[in-house]
C-alpha cells in the first residue's frame, strides 16, 4: 500500500518537471493510468537532469548525498536512476544509533506549532516540512483585509516559535509540501513550493523520520460548486487576506473613474460573503466597519454605492444559541449587511446564480462555507475517521501506521473510538498539540520510545491518559465595537453567554494574550491604537 502511494508520487512528479502547472492537472486526471506506467514512470533524461540540477538550488541545509555539483556521487545517482527506472530523491536518510530521534513534522498551522513549541529538543530533533514558513494566528486575519491590523501582526515565523528550527544541527525548517508517506519506510516524500516568486521547477526530496506528526489542516469546501476556485476568493492565509485587500481598494478607486457607467459603479461596490459562520460573519463586521467610517471618509464619492451582502443557506453563526444569533442578525441588519437565504448554484466572472435562478452581481466575492479534507489527506493511504479526516486514537496515533499521529484539522477520531469528530477550531488544534507535547516529553521520550519502532505497542510503553477535549466556548465579533461570547461547553449548557460591547472588550483581550509572541502583541496593540486615532491606511501596495 505505501509503495503504491509512493509510486503514484513519482508519476505525479514526473509529470510535473515535463510540463506546465496547467497540463499536469490535464494529464493526472485524464490519462489512462496503467500498473506498468505506475511502476515505470515515463521520465526523460532531461527531465530527470531538471530535478537533479534544481536540487542543487536547494541544498542549503540538511540533504545527505544529494545535489550534484557539491557531490561527485550525483552522477551515480543518475545512473542509478537509469538503471532502476524509479526516482530517486535526494534527502535525510534515517537517523542512526547514538543520534536523536527525529520527529517530523508536516504544517505550520496552530496544532504543529504547539506541539513544536513544546517539543523537549535536548530529547529530540524535529524537521518541520511546511509551503509556508509561519503560523497564521486565524481569529484576526480577516481584520488585516481592511486594514485594522497590518498582515505582519498576524503572521509568526516559526523559527520564532521553536529557535532550534534555525539553530539545532539537525533540526530543519523545509519549505515544501509532503505529497506521501511511506509508512513502512518512514519516509516523508516532498516537493519544494513554487509560487511566490521561488524556482518554477519544483524539486522533489525524502526525509526518514522516527516519529510523524501530520497537522496539515483542512481546505475550503466549495461543494465542487462551478466557478467557486476560479473567481471568489477564500480567507485562510495571509495571502489571500492581501489579495482581498488589494481587490477591495482597486474596486474602490476603479468605481470612481470617470466614465463608469452607473449599473457597472455599483457590481464594482458590491461586496458578497458566502458563509455566515464566524468567519463570514466577522469579515461582513469588518467591512461594515471599514465602509461606515473609511470609506464614508476617504471615499465619499461612493459610499452610497458600496454594499455588503452575506448570503447563508441556513441561520446565520448556527453554533450560538438563539439569543446570540438575533443579536448578530440585527446588529449586522442594522450596519447596513444585507442577510440574504440562499444556495449558490454557480460562480461566473461578474455574478453568482443562486438556485432559484436569482443573478446576484459582484465586484468582491469571498467564500466562506467551512472546510473539509484536504486532496493530500484524501489521497493518503491511512485509515480516514467519519467525514474523511485522518483517522486517529485517543492518544492521536494512527493506528494502522507505527509512529504515525495526526492532529487539528486533518484528523478525526476514528469510529470505533466512539468519540466524536471534534470542530474544526483552533482551540482543539492547539490543545492536542499541547497533549502531544506531554505525550512525547513526559512519556515516549523518558521511556526511550523516541526512536523509529521503539514502541512496538500501547502497553510497551504506558501513554496516560488519552487526549480529552472540553470546550472553552466560543467567541465572534460581529463590528463596530460588538462581539458575541459563549463559554458554555455546548450551545444548550448552562453557563456566561453575552453580546455588546463587554463581549467586544472581552474578545479582544482574550486574543490580544493569545497572540503567540510578545512582538506580535506589541504589533496588535499598536495597530489598534492606529487605527482608532488615524483610521485605517488605504493604500494599495
Ligand atoms: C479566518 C479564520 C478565522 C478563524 N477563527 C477562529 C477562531 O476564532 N477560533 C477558533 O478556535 N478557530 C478559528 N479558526 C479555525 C482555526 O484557524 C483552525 O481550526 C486551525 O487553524 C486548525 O489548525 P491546524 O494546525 O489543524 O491547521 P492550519 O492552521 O490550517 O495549518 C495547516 C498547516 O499545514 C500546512 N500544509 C498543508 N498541506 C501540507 C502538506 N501537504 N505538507 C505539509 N504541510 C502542509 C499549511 O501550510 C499550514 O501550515 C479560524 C479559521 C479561519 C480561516
Amino acid at each position: 500500500m505505501a509503495l503504491a502511494r509512493i509510486a503514484r508520487t513519482g508519476l505525479r512528479r514526473t509529470r510535473i518537471s515535463s510540463s506546465s502547472p496547467a497540463s499536469f492537472f490535464t494529464l493526472s486526471e485524464h490519462s489512462p493510468v496503467t500498473t506498468s506506467s505506475i511502476l515505470n514512470p515515463p521520465r526523460t533524461a532531461t527531465s530527470y537532469y531538471q530535478t537533479v540540477n534544481h536540487a542543487s538550488f536547494w541544498s542549503s541545509r540538511g540533504f545527505r548525498g544529494t545535489p550534484n555539483h557539491q557531490f561527485p556521487s550525483a552522477e551515480r545517482i543518475v545512473d542509478d536512476h537509469f538503471e532502476h527506472n524509479e526516482p530517486k530523491r535526494p534527502g535525510l536518510e534515517a537517523t542512526k544509533r547514538g543520534e536523536k530521534p527525529r520527529v517530523v513534522v508536516l504544517g505550520t498551522g496552530w496544532a504543529a506549532c504547539r506541539f513544536m513549541k513544546g517539543l523537549d529538543t535536548k530529547i529530540y530533533d524535529i524537521v518541520c516540512i511546511s509551503p509556508r514558513n509561519h503560523m497564521v494566528f486565524t481569529p484576526l486575519l480577516a481584520s488585516t483585509c481592511v486594514g485594522t491590523l497590518e498582515f505582519r501582526s498576524v503572521a509568526e515565523p516559526v523559527n520564532r516559535i521553536q529557535p532550534a528550527l534555525a539553530s539545532a544541527p539537525d533540526s530543519y525548517f523545509y519549505l515544501a509540501s509532503c505529497l506521501g508517506i511511506d509508512t513502512d519506510k518512514h519516509e516523508v516524500i516532498c516537493e519544494t513550493v513554487t509560487n511566490g516568486g521561488l524556482p518554477k521547477e519544483p524539486h522533489q526530496f525524502k526525509v526518514a523520520y522516527d516519529k510523524l506528526v501530520i497537522a496539515a489542516g483542512a481546505e475550503p469546501l466549495t461543494f465542487g460548486i462551478k466557478g467557486v476556485k476560479e473567481h471568489a476568493f477564500f480567507l485562510r492565509e495571509v495571502n489571500h487576506a492581501q489579495e482581498i485587500r488589494k481587490k477591495l481598494l482597486l474596486n474602490l478607486m476603479l468605481s470612481d473613474s470617470p466614465g463608469v457607467p452607473e449599473e457597472e459603479k455599483k457590481r464594482l461596490l458590491h461586496c458578497v460573503v458566502i458563509g455566515g459562520g464566524p468567519t463570514g460573519v466577522e469579515f461582513s463586521g469588518e467591512l461594515s466597519d471599514f465602509i461606515g467610517k473609511d470609506v464614508r471618509e476617504r471615499f465619499s464619492h461612493v459610499k452610497d454605492d458600496i454594499k455588503v451582502t452575506l448570503i447563508e443557506a441556513n441561520e446565520i453563526l448556527s453554533s450560538f444559541d438563539v439569543g446570540l444569533r438575533q443579536y448578530a442578525t440585527n446588529h449586522l441588519t442594522k450596519s447596513g449587511v444585507r442577510l440574504m437565504r440562499g444556495v449558490v448554484k454557480e460562480v461566473h466572472p461578474k455574478k453568482i446564480v443562486l438556485n432559484d435562478g436569482t443573478d446576484v452581481p459582484y465586484g468582491l466575492l469571498v467564500w466562506s462555507t467551512g472546510v473539509g479534507p484536504s486532496e493530500f489527506v484524501k489521497e493518503l493511504d491511512l485509515p480516514k475517521s467519519p467525514g474523511g479526516r485522518i483517522g486517529v486514537d485517543g492518544w492521536l496515533r494512527v493506528p494502522s501506521a507505527p509512529d504515525v499521529f495526526a492532529l487539528g484539522d486533518c484528523a478525526g477520531f476514528l469510529e470505533e473510538t466512539g468519540r466524536p469528530v471534534l470542530p474544526a477550531l483552533a482551540q482543539v488544534a492547539e490543545r492536542q498539540g499541547k497533549y502531544l507535547v506531554g505525550l512525547f516529553n513526559d512519556r515516549i521520550g523518558k521511556q526511550n520510545g523516541g526512536k523509529a519502532n521503539a514502541m512496538a505497542g500501547k502497553d510497551d510503553i504506558p501513554l496516560g491518559d488519552p487526549f480529552v477535549y472540553k470546550h472553552m466556548g466560543s467567541m465572534a465579533t460581529v463590528g463596530r465595537y460588538k462581539a458575541l461570547v459563549d463559554l458554555r461547553q455546548s450551545k444548550d449548557a448552562k453557563g456566561l453567554s453575552m453580546a455588546g460591547f463587554l463581549s467586544w472588550l472581552i474578545w479582544r483581550s482574550a486574543y490580544l494574550t493569545r497572540v503567540v509572541s510578545w512582538r506580535n502583541r506589541f504589533y496588535v496593540a499598536v495597530n489598534w491604537a492606529t487605527t482608532f486615532v488615524f483610521g485605517r491606511d488605504n493604500s494599495r501596495i
